[in-house]
């Protein structure tokens, strides 16, 4: 029996293999990672093969390491390699001040702004009717047992701006309402170096909504 020709892709088609099923496979699984489609993920594959030994072979070591020790904190949420994470066990951390974002990559944009000196909670997503999020669905009920020890004074709801977002903000508010803690939420309005002309809307109306005394 003669094999397949894989030489030849049908026209329009990314899932037809071209080359071997190693790769291909390589393909595939670069091509789930959010913001590479295939077309993406065979560019990237090629460019590694071509440096192979300067980058696919260290990017397969990292990765086997990542493997093997990456861990979400149970505390918190974030990703780290030990558990509770770095940020959790730091003793030079406010623990008084709780910063609430939706996601690791949240956190992590606010850790490298030197944003917040408190400590962190991940929600892992937003509330949304339209995708069928629930608050069971979210790291919610470990986030109010924390707000129980007493130990947490104020959280920082570091949502983002959007509609699920906001409406996630309020939810949370309302839960811990009756705890004794002080709530607060991230300013919206003109971006650092923005000029008003360039904004939209929305963003206009917020930071006019959000004014404060000069
Ligand atoms: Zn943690």
């Amino acid at each position: 029996m003669q094999a397949a020709c894989r030489c030849r892709p049908a026209s329009g088609s990314d899932i037809v293999a071209v080359t071997g099923p190693e790769i291909e496979r390589l393909i595939a699984l670069l091509a789930k990672l959010p913001g590479l489609g295939p077309r993406s993920a065979r560019r990237a594959v090629l460019q590694l093969i071509k440096k192979k030994e300067t980058l696919l072979v260290p990017l397969a070591a990292a990765m086997g390491d990542a493997a093997e020790k990456a861990r979400i904190c149970s505390t918190c949420g974030n990703v780290d390699t030990q558990d509770p994470c770095a940020i959790c066990t730091d003793a030079t951390r406010d623990p008084a001040v709780l910063c609430v974002v939706e996601e690791v990559g949240d956190l992590w944009a606010l850790e490298r702004a030197g944003a917040h000196k408190g400590r962190y909670h991940v929600l892992g997503g937003v509330l949304s009717a339209l995708d069928g999020v629930g608050p069971d669905d979210l790291n919610i009920g470990k986030l109010v047992e924390r707000l129980s020890s007493g130990e947490v004074k104020e959280i920082v709801l570091a949502m983002n701006a959007t509609v699920d977002g906001q409406t996630t903000a309020h939810y949370i508010t309302d839960r811990v309402s009756g705890l004794g803690i002080a709530v607060s939420r991230l300013a919206h309005g003109v971006p650092v170096g923005g000029e008003l002309d360039y904004l939209d809307d929305g963003t206009l109306a917020a930071a006019m909504k959000s004014r404060r005394p000069f």
